[in-house]
């Protein structure tokens, strides 16, 4: 083998760090947040629960009022994210059972960006399959932290693995995640690199520690468990942008913040205290309250802070952070996610979407606009299970953010317009694999509470 000159070394590290128009390549960091309430930040409002680095990155960034994830629970949302397509279209739409996960024929952000020259570091939750062929190291990432299910205990320390090893002891998870993700961060300085922290705060069990409880004098209950559950979030956080910033990376970060779906506020054991208002529904509901999260992009230096208000979803992140580092997808990759960067650089004048679309079980939405039709679960509005009614509502959402006034029997043709609409979509899609809708979250992977063995989570 002919041997190369380390000049040569030299160079061809550098232009596996430049993107094909000469720019440098930026990291990404995607921080997903687990069940946040669309009301508990500080950028939407909050003033019971302060989220002061949150709302930092919030403020530097753009603020997106109307960013969705593509389902409303934790698994199929974050297949959406990581692929770049509806889950639905590879069948992956409730929580895995069994030995689910993501299919290995589906291809992850980290898949991608490992083969264009990044480092690629996994800490905190995967809830994308837990049999070895499905480990997150198998499925794009150089390194692992975290643990496999879908929820577990903040303090227990079995079940966290470093790799396939157990980490050791750990103190609190989400105090864990921020240190290894400052520590990923340190290690790989000069390198391009992508992070996705997936935090499982504040997703139940209902666990905090006691200095950050103390800090909610004047709130009690669930809810005093809630917030310094969200303090410990916002804290990691903090951590992270402090360890971007002395190393210089603040400029060269393209940072995505988002909760994988609503607040859990329906009856079932996730249910946290979270708060979406002003948007109706939970957590396992296509109401906006399920889908409807907290969205966050930034990126110094490339994005003007604002606030930008046309819909987007979860799914364009995957597109958008592949744009920004250059990578240039085959055709046949049929991805549904929007790069939004010459949208927000304003250098196109066109919407991301006309249309997003919805599926989860017998539940659907479509958002076409300023209106959409939604056939929900009504145990959403403490409804019992057997007065299940799945009649379309449909609801113009830029005057009735609540979903409060039915406009279905006054606009029929409306309703017909969209109902074809999600038809013609759905028929794109195939039947879900990997599970059934459950009747309550009682069926989730699992709350952290229950025992498990050998599960990881
Ligand atoms: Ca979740």
């Amino acid at each position: 083998m002919k041997s190369i000159a380390p000049g040569v070394i030299g160079l061809l590290s550098l232009l596996s760090s430049m993107t094909a128009q000469g720019e440098e390549k930026p990291n990404i960091l995607f921080i997903v947040a687990d069940d946040l309430g669309y009301a508990d930040v500080g950028f939407h409002g909050s003033k019971e629960i302060p989220t002061p680095n949150l709302d930092k990155l919030a403020a530097a960034g753009v603020i997106f009022t109307d960013g969705y994830v593509s389902a409303p629970y934790c698994s199929p949302s974050r297949a959406g994210l990581l692929t770049g397509r509806y889950q639905n279209r590879f069948g992956y739409e409730f929580n895995p059972k069994g030995n689910a996960g993501l299919p290995l024929a589906e291809r992850t952000l980290a898949d991608r960006l490992k083969a264009a020259g990044y480092v690629t570091g996994l800490v905190g939750k995967w809830h994308l399959g837990q049999l070895p062929e499905q480990h997150p190291q198998r499925r794009g990432f150089d390194e692992f932290f975290g643990f496999l299910g879908g929820a577990r205990s903040y303090v227990k320390s079995e079940g966290v693995f470093r790799g396939n090893e157990p980490a050791g002891h750990i103190d609190y998870t989400t105090d864990a995640f921020g240190r290894e993700a400052v520590d990923f961060i340190n290690r790989h300085a000069a390198a391009p690199w992508f992070l996705y922290l997936a935090f499982n705060a504040v997703h139940t069990p209902m666990q905090a520690t006691d200095d950050r409880l103390a800090k909610f004098p004047d709130i009690t209950g669930r809810r005093k468990i809630y917030a310094a559950m969200t303090l410990a979030l916002d804290d990691a956080v903090g951590r992270v942008m402090q360890a971007l910033e002395a190393k210089g990376l603040s400029d060269k970060t393209l940072i995505a913040f988002i909760s994988d779906n609503g607040g859990p506020t329906m009856e079932g054991v996730t249910v946290n205290a979270s708060l979406n208002a002003p948007l109706r529904g939970s957590k396992r509901t296509t109401l906006e309250g399920g889908i409807r999260v907290p969205f966050v992009l930034s990126w110094p230096g490339h994005l003007q802070p604002g606030i930008y208000k046309k819909p987007v979803i979860s799914l364009d992140l995957n597109a958008t952070a592949l744009a920004a580092a250059g990578v240039a997808l085959p055709g046949q990759d049929q991805r549904d996610g929007v790069d939004l960067l010459p949208y927000l650089q304003e250098t196109t004048k066109s919407l991301p979407h006309e249309t997003l679309y919805w599926r989860f079980g017998q539940q659907m939405a479509i958002r076409d606009g300023d209106y959409k039709l939604v056939r929900y679960d009504p145990v959403a509005d403490g409804q019992k299970k057997q007065d299940t009614d799945l009649t379309p509502r449909l609801y113009h959402l830029t005057d009735d953010i609540g979903e409060s006034k039915d406009l279905a029997a006054a606009m029929p043709d409306k309703v017909k317009e969209l109902q074809a609409r999600w038809d013609a979509w759905n028929a794109t899609l195939i039947a879900p694999r990997n599970g059934k809708a459950s009747a309550s979250d009682n069926e989730e992977e699992d709350a952290g509470s229950r025992k498990k063995k050998n599960r990881g989570d």
